[in-house]
């Protein structure tokens, strides 16, 4: 699942490919960029923003842009060796390929695919929050951001990007369990969300530079999370049986014993 550390890693694997290089030829498969020809255009850097892919390029001119893309739940961009067989995806889920001297980069359902000038990236990406692995890491803005509406859930507060830049459904389970915190819990009753912001942190950046997803410590297959995707299975921690359940636009998955509902919250039913 793209949350901000498979983006951070997508950002980097750009980057190893194509910073510094001349674009050679590009090729745009959605209609906004049809047109689009980057050739003769030279990577300066690529980087990310909380789940939020700027590709920065220096234009023939001497202008500097920004290739913004968001991975959403299936996106992805795979760099490959010149000549080397392109096994990422389906070849009808591309939606761009950049081709410089040493490697060629594929765009595979991208979406919000846009060319914008460097000055002007807070347009796309302006609204974020503090980005949980970005330079400007800034905890005590992301904890007032997180608290602005106490009555929100806390299970969607925490995926609310203008608060956390970063967090994903994934890390939103995983935290809240091991805060032991319902939920469905209002913002406003969270006892500790610092505590909450960091364990956020720092789970994200434990995972920063690999590709499989831990909140256990555990990198063996079936045994990467607590609660998440578990749905059915007995809690690792008490044996009660993970429920799953839609809050807000997503679901959520959590233990009811581990994170007992808060008597302020709404029902999960
Ligand atoms: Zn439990």
């Amino acid at each position: 699942m793209p949350e901000g550390d498979t983006v951070w890693n997508t950002a980097r694997v750009l980057h190893r490919a194509l910073a510094g290089s001349r674009i050679t030829d590009s090729d745009f498969r959605v209609p906004q960029l049809a047109t689009t020809d980057l050739t003769g255009w030279t990577v300066r850097e690529s980087a990310s923003r909380g789940k939020h892919l700027l590709l920065r390029l220096t234009a023939p001119d001497g202008a500097d842009w920004t290739l913004h893309s968001h991975l959403r739940m299936d996106g992805a961009w795979r760099a490959y060796a010149p000549g080397e067989r392109w096994s990422g995806r389906p070849a009808h889920l591309i939606r761009v390929v950049l081709r410089s001297p040493g490697a060629v980069a594929v765009g595979y359902h991208l979406h919000e695919l846009a060319l914008v000038p460097t000055a002007e990236e807070d347009r796309l990406v302006g609204h974020l929050g503090p980005d949980l692995l970005g330079p400007d890491w800034d905890p005590a803005e992301a904890v007032r951001r997180l608290g602005a509406d106490p009555e929100q859930t806390i299970g969607e507060a925490l995926l609310d990007q203008r608060a956390l830049a970063g967090v994903g459904n994934l890390y939103k389970c995983e935290v809240l369990f091991l805060r032991g915190v319902s939920p469905w819990t209002p913002v406003g009753a969270v006892p500790d969300l610092t505590g909450m912001v960091s364990l956020a942190q720092r789970l994200l950046a434990a995972n920063r530079g690999r590709w499989t997803q831990s909140s256990t410590g555990s990198l063996h297959r079936g045994q990467t999370s607590y609660v998440y995707g578990r749905r059915a299975q007995p809690c690792r921690r008490c044996g009660t049986t993970i429920r799953k359940q839609e809050l807000g636009e997503r679901v959520t998955y959590w233990c009811p014993v581990c994170q007992p509902e808060h008597p302020d919250a709404p029902s999960p039913g």
